[in-house]
């Protein structure tokens, strides 16, 4: 992966994490700090505060450290994007100016705190409520999953304004410190995976002030996207770190495993299993490659919300597919931590947290449905194919759905159908970021080739699945 000195001064930390030899424990505060001072938060900060501002610098950051370790990665993503770079964005100059000195002087670190255990990803039912108290707002509710929810020193929460509704600009951001109190961690949770970060159940009844809420209104609902698409992106990032390992490894042990007919590798399934790898690598390759290009063309403040959203999924979908094929070929060892041969249990683990974070694939789908539909308009166009024949983020794919044009022939409506197309919709964005990934000196034709065939499958069996959905569905 392309290195620069900056990147090799942060990176040469990671290995420490290891899936090989760190299987538990949350990151350490002496840890934090060595992280901190090797200058994890630079590529957020801006130029005008001494920062690199280096968004492609992040996204390699990003995917080095998914390459040995999914949750410092994520530490990494919320710590930087969701938290630092929306506070840079959309903070005060005095929050700033706050915000900027803990992070390099005491080596702060932030955390995000939508989700709420009543409502879940149902954003419009989120119950956490914020008051006007004099100079200031009164947020009393509940928050859980956050990551960091023990140990982040700062929080960008959530909450619905007292009394207003949602057309009115229902939803407020607010900075909080965890130092002023009243972010308390009522439960902590034993996850199945990503043991590098802590999660739990935060209550709250904290004090905000006035400068410390983010200049970010609207109609609600969007604005929380806003704060996340950017976080949606870098799951080509993770993807790509990720996958690249999960590749090497389940090559390594193919070779080295002995078997009747030699090694695994030379039985024909499980060159098909590496296979799979190696598409779901190499459609987060191209991911991964469309994110750096995107960059290079547009100022960070773009965020565009479909492109990002099909991403999230399809290389969240890649990742736990990919580690799951690898587990497979690990056989009996693949199900346990600490084998010395593998280390598939604690990569599957970590990579299924990804398909639900950060609202979940099946939620996403039916969400990057509807922008799709709302956007590129039903108007004019008969049918969905017709749809993905000329909207710009689909149509370089439409020559490899040929065989699927009758199956396609329909407008979707309905959460079934919409979720069933939204997943489709991922597969074909990925086809069209591999068809622009191939033009580049770095592309191997072959990969691209079987990673293509790979999606073309996946959205042949979405297909043949939605046929016969509504009766599966009809036993309940
Ligand atoms: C490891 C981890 C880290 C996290 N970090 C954070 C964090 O830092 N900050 C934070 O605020 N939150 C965080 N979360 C919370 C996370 O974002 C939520 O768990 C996620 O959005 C899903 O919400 P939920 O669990 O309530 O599921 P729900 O919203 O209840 O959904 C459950 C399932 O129901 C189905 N479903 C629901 N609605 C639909 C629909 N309309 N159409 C089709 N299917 C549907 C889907 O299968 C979905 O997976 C984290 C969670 C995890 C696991």
């Amino acid at each position: 992966m392309k290195q620069t000195p900056f990147l090799e001064q942060v990176c040469e930390h990671f290995s420490a994490f290891d899936y090989r030899h760190y299987t538990q424990g949350n990151i350490s505060k002496a840890w934090w700090e060595k992280l901190v001072t090797a200058g994890i938060y630079q590529p957020v900060i801006r130029r005008s505060d001494d920062g690199r501002e280096n968004y492609e610098e992040l996204s390699r950051m990003i995917a080095q450290a998914a390459y040995h370790n999914l949750g410092l990665a994520m530490s990494f993503i919320v710590s930087t994007l969701l938290f630092a770079d929306n506070v840079m964005e959309y903070g005060t100059e005095a929050l700033k100016k706050e915000v900027l000195a803990d992070l390099s002087d005491h080596a702060g670190l932030g955390g995000i705190a939508i989700i709420e255990p009543e409502v879940g990803s149902g954003l419009r039912l989120m119950q956490t409520v914020a008051e006007k108290e004099g100079d200031g707002f009164r947020i009393k509710g509940k928050k859980h999953w956050q990551c960091f929810s023990t140990s982040a020193g700062w929080w960008l929460v959530t909450a619905k304004n007292k009394g207003q509704d949602e057309t009115a600009g229902a939803f407020g951001f607010y900075v909080h410190k965890s130092a002023a109190g009243g972010f308390r961690t009522a439960q902590t949770y034993q996850p199945k995976g990503l043991h590098v970060i802590d999660f739990g159940v935060n209550e709250l009844d904290a004090y905000v002030p006035d400068y410390r809420r983010l200049n970010l209104c609207g109609t609600g609902i969007p604005e929380i996207y806003q704060l996340i698409i950017p976080t949606w992106r870098q799951f080509a990032s993770l993807g790509n770190g990720f996958l690249s390992r999960m590749y090497e490894e389940s090559v390594k042990f193919a070779s080295e495993r002995p078997c009747p007919a030699g090694y695994l590798k030379d039985i024909a399934f499980v060159r098909y299993r590496l296979g799979n790898i190696a598409a779901c690598r190499t459609i987060c390759q191209a991911l991964f490659h469309y994110v750096i290009d995107f960059f290079r063309n547009n100022e960070k403040g773009t965020r565009e919300i479909f492109p990002a959203q099909c991403i999230k999924v399809m290389a969240s979908d890649c990742m736990l597919s990919g580690a799951m094929h690898y587990q497979i070929l690990c056989g009996a060892n693949g199900y346990r931590y600490d084998a010395s041969d593998n280390i598939a249990a604690m990569a599957v683990n970590d990579a299924q947290a990804f398909v639900m974070l950060s609202i979940p694939n099946d939620v996403l789908s039916l969400y990057l449905a509807n922008e799709f539909l709302e956007k590129f308009g039903r108007e004019g166009h008969t049918t969905f194919r017709d749809l993905i024949t000329h909207s710009p983020f689909t149509q370089a794919a439409a020559a490899h759905l040929e065989p699927y044009k009758k199956e396609l022939a329909y407008m979707p409506a309905g959460n079934l159908e919409l979720v069933m197309s939204g997943q489709i919709l991922t597969r074909i964005f990925a086809i069209a970021a591999l068809d622009q990934y191939s033009s580049t000196a770095e592309a191997d034709p072959e990969s691209i080739s079987a990673a293509i065939l790979y999606c073309v499958n996946e959205i042949a069996t979405i297909l043949g699945n939605k046929s016969i959905a509504q009766q599966i569905s009809n036993v309940i």
